[in-house]
C-alpha cells in the first residue's frame, strides 16, 4: 500500500493544504454521519468549525487523526492518506495534537509529568530534554509553578491549559481542538481562549470546535458551518457573521449570538 497520497488527489485541493478532506463520508452503522465533506486546510491557517449539537464536528476533527474511522473518500495530512495503514495513522498523529472538552489529563500523574509521558515513551526523548521542553511550555501556558501538582488540584481551566502544553510536547504540525472551553465556568474561559489565541500567533495550524464566536472573529482566518453532517457553508468570520448565506446559518447564528 503507498504510504503517500497520489499527485492527483494533491492537485485536487492545492498543494499547500496541509488537511485534506475529499468526498468524505462516515456511517455509525445505519446512521449517516458524514456526508461528503470537502475540507482544505492549509498550513498557518486557523478554523473555527460550529454547528448544532449533534450535527458531526467531534466526529470530522477525531477522524483527523484517525480516532474514528472513515468509510469512503480520501482524508490526508501532510500528504500522508488515513488508510487502514497502521504506520501512516502513526505518521498522521505524530503530527497532531488535539486538545479535548474533557481534558483527559492522566489523573495519576503530575502536571510535569503528564507532559513528559508521551515524549520519554513514545518519542524516547531523555528525561532531562522532555522535562525542559516540558517546563518551556508550561510556562508558555503560565502554569509553570503548578508542575509538580496532580490534575485534581488544579481548576478546569489550569487542567485544560496543561492538557493543550501536553500536546505541544510533541511538536505537532497541527492542533485540533473540540470544544476546549464548553466544559469550564465561565471565569475561565479567557485564560484559556488567551493560551489559544497565543498559540494561533505563533503560526500553527489550527481546527477548532467551538462556539465562542469572539475567539472565531478575532482568530480564524474561516468559519465552516456543519449541520446534520454536512459542511453547509465557510466563509471569513466577517462575512460569516454579517452575512450569512443559508437558512440554517442565520436560524444556528440567531440562537447563539
Ligand atoms: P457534534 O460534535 O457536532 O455534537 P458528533 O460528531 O459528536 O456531533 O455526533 C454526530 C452524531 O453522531 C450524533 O447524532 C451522535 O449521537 C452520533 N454519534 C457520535 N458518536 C457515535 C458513536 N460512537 N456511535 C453512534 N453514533 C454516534
Ligand atoms: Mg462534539
Amino acid at each position: 500500500m503507498a504510504t503517500t497520497t497520489s499527485a492527483a488527489a494533491q492537485r485536487q485541493t492545492g498543494t499547500d493544504a496541509i488537511i485534506q478532506c475529499v468526498g468524505v463520508h462516515k456511517w455509525y452503522g445505519e446512521f449517516h454521519v458524514l456526508k461528503d465533506i470537502n475540507l482544505s486546510v492549509r498550513k498557518g491557517e486557523r478554523i473555527v468549525v460550529c454547528g448544532p449539537s449533534g450535527s458531526g464536528k467531534s466526529t470530522l476533527i477525531r477522524c483527523i487523526n484517525r480516532l474514528e474511522e472513515h468509510q469512503r473518500g480520501q482524508i490526508i495530512v501532510d500528504g500522508i492518506e488515513l488508510t487502514n495503514n497502521l504506520k501512516n495513522i502513526e505518521l498522521v498523529r505524530r503530527e497532531v495534537g488535539m486538545v479535548f472538552q474533557h481534558f483527559n489529563l492522566f489523573p495519576h500523574l503530575t502536571v510535569l509529568e503528564n507532559c513528559t509521558l508521551a515524549p520519554i515513551w513514545v518519542r524516547r526523548q531523555p528525561k532531562a530534554e522532555a522535562e525542559a521542553t516540558a517546563m518551556k511550555y508550561l510556562e508558555r501556558v503560565q502554569i509553570a509553578s503548578q508542575a509538580n501538582k496532580f490534575p485534581g488540584q488544579l481548576s478546569g481551566g489550569q487542567q485544560q491549559r496543561v492538557a493543550i502544553a501536553r500536546s505541544l510536547c510533541m511538536s505537532p504540525k497541527i492542533m485540533l481542538f473540540d470544544e476546549p472551553t464548553s466544559a469550564l465556568d465561565p471565569e475561565m474561559v479567557k485564560e484559556v481562549l488567551d493560551v489559544m489565541i497565543g498559540l494561533a500567533e505563533t503560526g500553527m495550524t489550527m481546527l477548532c470546535v467551538t462556539h465562542e464566536m469572539g475567539f472565531a472573529k478575532s482568530v480564524a482566518d474561516r468559519v465552516i458551518f456543519m449541520d446534520r453532517g454536512e459542511i453547509v457553508e465557510q466563509n471569513t468570520p466577517d462575512e460569516f457573521f454579517t452575512n450569512p448565506r443559508s437558512e440554517r446559518t442565520r436560524l444556528f447564528l440567531s440562537q447563539i449570538l
